[in-house]
């Protein structure tokens, strides 16, 4: 296999060092936890990017999600080309937001009322405002381990014990929003209810990825999510499915229609903006009159709603919706090839390691332990994880810089992508176990 040389990226984070924190415009983009310099990406189409040095890599990260079939798509770029001639932006109502609307309306079944925004981190941000202006109370509760976003309530991190009270996790939260945020095991009913019996009528939202995929990707065990739905029924609580990454990716419905448990609201985000800036946030029609101007909870965006942005948007969407009964069947039975080709190479190498799955959604572990939580995940080999990572990058195969990260697959990824990355695989743990492939 030919080693890639990536002199032009090395030159472009020298001088983006210089010019950008971290030489990046988000963190992880910055392999710090893999080592090594980030690659600088020039171009993509269908399951391959390639970067300012011109190596091809088979793209496991999709844009952290959002391109759920595969990159620039023809008919996307049509309807942004389509768009272009009208203006970017009015600052006015326009026909695609309505169109938008109805489309989210129909595919995410709790939702009944919908509010554009342009990144996942607004979409949570502004559902908890709402969810504390409805119930009027102040305190939330999340999991460790979960991303909700940058918003300061959700940068927070459980100490030891099942439920800690927030300390912030960043420099810059203070102690009175932290203060609000309670921090509780994923998985783990019992200390949800415990956490809610000792903030009794103060619990505003339980706010939770249905299925995680910010600590590598963690399922919900059977029960978890109904378990919710019942405690916040019972205690009045608004439960938000943070579906930003599961969202139009595990079925056309979400998360919510894979398991059959409806939250009260939704936020959304990555796919639903086809590749441009979108988030969204929606749910229960009586909640969702909260929102100014229909209620006094404000909230609002200068870009919201974009005409661009809703173009690109709009035929993701129309397009998963008219076909999701072939193509979320189909991005599944890749995905399970791609994850029943990795159990075989472990299982053939004699290495003992955990693959989590749920759809077009997976994560190794590096570490024999079963992961089912925060606690668990973190038993991982992160040396070993940056050395899988940094072979995978040698052989083509681009994936996320992280253990805690999921990879998310596209249909763009054929049989023949799959194999290629199966081979890149074996090699790859091969490699790092000093092995014969
Ligand atoms: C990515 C993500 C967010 C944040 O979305 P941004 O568009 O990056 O602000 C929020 N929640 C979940 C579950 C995510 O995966």
């Amino acid at each position: 296999m030919q080693k890639h040389t990536i002199s032009t990226s090395d030159s472009l984070f020298q001088r983006a060092q210089e010019l950008l924190p971290g030489g990046v415009n988000s963190p992880v983009r910055a392999f710090k936890a893999v080592g090594g310099h980030p690659i600088f990406m020039k171009s993509a189409k269908g399951a391959y990017l390639t970067d300012e040095d011109n190596n091809r890599y088979v793209d496991m990260i999709n844009s952290w999600g959002p391109m759920i079939l595969g990159h620039a798509p023809d008919f996307i770029e049509e309807a942004i080309r389509e768009a272009l001639p009208n203006s970017f932006s009015f600052g006015a109502p326009t026909r695609r937001e309505v169109e938008m609307a109805e489309l989210i309306i129909d595919m995410v079944p709790s939702v009944e009322k919908v509010r554009m925004v342009n990144s996942g981190t607004e979409a949570t941000m502004s559902a908890i405002r709402v969810a504390r202006g409805f119930t009027g109370r102040d305190k939330i509760i999340k999991f460790e381990g979960c991303y909700h976003g940058h918003g300061d309530s959700f940068l927070i991190s459980a100490g030891s014990g099942a439920i800690t009270l927030g300390v912030p996790d960043s420099p810059g939260v203070t102690k009175g929003v932290a203060q609000d945020t309670i921090t509780v095991a994923f998985n783990d009913l019992e200390a949800v209810k415990t956490a809610v019996d000792l903030a009794k009528n103060q619990v505003a939202a339980i706010i939770i990825e249905p299925v995680v995929g910010n600590m590598g990707l963690v399922p919900p065990a059977e029960g978890f999510l109904q378990g919710l739905r019942d405690l916040c029924t019972k205690e009045g609580i608004v439960l938000i499915f943070d579906e930003v990454m599961t969202g139009f990716r595990l079925s056309r419905g979400g998360a919510q229609e894979l398991f059959g448990v409806m939250p009260d609201m939704t936020t959304m985000g990555k796919i639903i903006g086809g590749g441009m800036p979108v988030g969204a946030y929606g749910g229960r029609r009586e909640i969702m009159d909260f929102v100014a101007p229909a209620g006094p909870v404000y909230q609002a965006g200068t870009l919201s709603g974009n005409p661009i942005a809703m173009a690109a948007g709009l035929a993701m969407l129309r397009h998963l919706n008219e076909n999701a009964a072939t193509l979320y069947p189909e991005l599944n039975r890749i995905s399970d090839k791609m994850v029943n080709g990795m159990k075989a190479n472990l299982q053939e190498l004699g290495l003992n390691y955990t693959i989590n799955q749920v759809g077009s959604m997976f994560s190794i572990f590096f570490t024999p332990q079963p992961v089912t939580d925060f606690t668990s995940a973190k038993t991982s080999d992160l040396t070993l994880f940056g050395k899988y990572f940094n072979s995978m990058l040698q052989k083509g195969i681009y994936l996320a810089p992280s253990q805690y990260e999921t990879l998310f697959v596209s249909t763009a990824i054929s049989d023949a992508v799959a194999d290629e990355y199966l081979a890149a695989n074996r090699a790859a743990l091969a490699e790092i176990h000093h092995l014969n492939a």
